[in-house]
C-alpha cells in the first residue's frame, strides 16, 4: 500500500499568490460555467439570477468553458448579461475523447441496459464527456486555475434568495472546502461499480482518507457500501487545489483506467462528493442554507424564518424533505441540529 499520497491538508496552501485577498476585500474567485452555445438562452437566464441577487453588488468574474468554439452571439448577450470580466475558454481534445482502453461492444452493451432501464442520458457518449470533465479536467483549465474558488453555475438554475453575504468570503474565512446547498441520492444503476472501485483506491492509498472524514455521511455501514448520498454539483462553490491536490489527482486517475465513466454512467457529483467526504475534514464541508436555489426539478428553500424573508419561495418547495434527500443524513452525520421548525415541513 501507499502510505505516501496523503489526505488534503485544508491548512496548506501550495499556491500563496493565488490564495490572497484582493486588495478590495474580495476572493480571488470565479463563477464557472460549461456550456454549449445551443444553452445560450438558459445560461443567460442562470447569469442574470444570480447577477439579481449577488454578484451585482460584487462583480466577480465569470469563466465559460465549452468543447467547441463559443459563437460571438453567445459571447455578446452573456457579456451584456454579466457585470464582472468575462472569459471564454476551449477545452482541450484531450480533455473530450474516449480513451483507446474503452471496450466499445461492451460499453454499449451496458448503454443499451440502463436505456432498459429507462436511465436519463443512457446512451449519450457528450453526457459522459461532460462528466468525466466535470470530475477530473475543468480545475486544470487554465482560466479556472488562476482562482483559489469557484462557483460552478449551470443553465437553468436559479437563486431564490438575496445574498447579503459574499459565499466566497464565508469559505475563505472559515476555511472550508466544498459548499453544496442540495444533496440527494443518486440512481445505483449509474454508479454499479464505482464504490467497489473507491474501496480498491483507498487499499491501495490508506493515507489518503483524511482521520477526520465524514464517511459516515456516504455509508451507513462503515464504508462497506455505499448509500449513493452526494452533494448535487451543479451547485457548488468549492477550493480549486482541492481537486490538484496528490489524493484526489490519484483517485481520479484510479477511477478513469477503469473506464467506469463510460461503461457505466459515473456523475461529476458522487465522485467529487465521495472524494470530499473521504479526503478532506468534515469541518471543511459547508451547506449553504442561505442560497435557495433550484436547478431543474428540484430546489432548496430555507426554513427558517429570518433567513426565508429574504426568498421568494417556499419551505414546501424544497427536497428536503423528500425521500430523496440526503439532507437529514447530513444533519445526523454532522452531528448538526435540526431547524426548529423541521418537522412542520416534513411530508
Ligand atoms: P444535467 O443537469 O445532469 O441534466 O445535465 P446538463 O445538461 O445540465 O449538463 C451539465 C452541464 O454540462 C451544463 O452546464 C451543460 O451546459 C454542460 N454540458 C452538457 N453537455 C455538454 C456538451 O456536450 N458540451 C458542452 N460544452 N457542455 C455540456
Ligand atoms: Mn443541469
Amino acid at each position: 500500500a501507499d502510505h505516501q499520497t496523503k489526505y488534503f491538508d485544508r491548512s496548506s496552501v501550495p499556491n500563496p499568490e493565488r490564495s490572497q485577498w484582493l486588495p478590495d476585500g474580495r476572493v480571488n474567485a470565479a463563477f464557472v460555467s460549461l456550456a454549449r452555445n445551443e444553452d445560450l438562452r438558459d445560461m443567460v437566464q442562470s447569469v442574470q439570477r444570480l447577477e439579481r441577487r449577488f454578484n451585482h453588488k460584487h462583480h466577480y468574474p465569470w469563466v465559460f468553458l465549452n468543447d467547441e468554439e463559443f459563437n460571438e452571439e453567445f459571447m455578446r448577450r452573456i457579456n451584456e448579461t454579466a457585470s464582472g470580466p468575462v472569459e471564454f475558454g476551449v477545452i482541450p481534445k484531450e480533455h473530450w475523447q474516449m480513451p483507446e482502453t474503452v471496450d466499445l461492444q461492451k460499453m454499449h452493451d451496458n448503454w443499451n441496459k440502463l436505456k432498459e432501464n429507462d436511465i436519463l442520458y443512457a446512451d449519450s457518449e457528450s453526457y459522459r464527456h461532460m462528466c468525466r470533465f466535470e470530475s477530473g479536467f475543468f480545475y486544470r483549465h487554465p482560466l479556472v486555475k488562476k482562482y483559489e474558488y469557484y462557483w460552478r453555475v449551470e443553465p437553468s438554475v436559479d437563486f431564490w434568495c438575496d445574498l447579503d453575504f459574499d459565499p466566497f468570503a464565508y469559505m475563505k474565512q472559515n476555511n472550508k472546502v466544498y459548499g453544496f446547498t442540495i444533496t440527494v441520492t443518486e440512481y445505483p444503476e449509474t454508479i454499479s461499480t464505482l464504490w467497489e472501485n473507491t474501496r480498491n483506491f483507498l487499499k491501495q492509498h490508506p493515507d489518503t482518507l483524511h482521520p477526520n472524514n465524514s464517511l459516515n455521511f456516504i455509508s451507513d455501514n462503515n464504508g462497506e457500501t455505499y448509500n449513493n448520498c452526494h452533494f448535487w454539483s451543479n451547485f457548488e462553490i468549492a477550493r480549486v487545489d482541492f481537486w490538484e491536490s496528490d489524493a484526489y489527482t490519484k483517485y481520479f486517475d484510479h477511477l478513469d483506467k477503469s473506464n467506469g465513466f463510460f461503461y457505466e454512467r459515473w456523475g461529476d457529483a458522487p465522485v467529487h462528493s465521495i472524494a470530499a467526504a473521504l479526503f478532506t475534514d468534515r469541518d471543511s464541508i459547508h451547506f449553504f442554507n442561505e442560497i435557495g436555489y433550484w436547478h431543474p426539478f428540484s430546489g432548496h428553500c430555507p426554513l427558517d424564518e429570518p433567513t426565508l424573508a429574504k426568498c421568494e419561495c417556499s419551505p414546501y418547495d424544497s427536497i428536503d424533505h423528500n425521500g430523496w434527500s440526503c439532507l437529514n443524513k447530513y444533519y445526523d452525520a454532522f452531528k448538526i441540529p435540526y431547524p426548529a421548525n423541521w418537522n412542520l415541513y416534513r411530508g
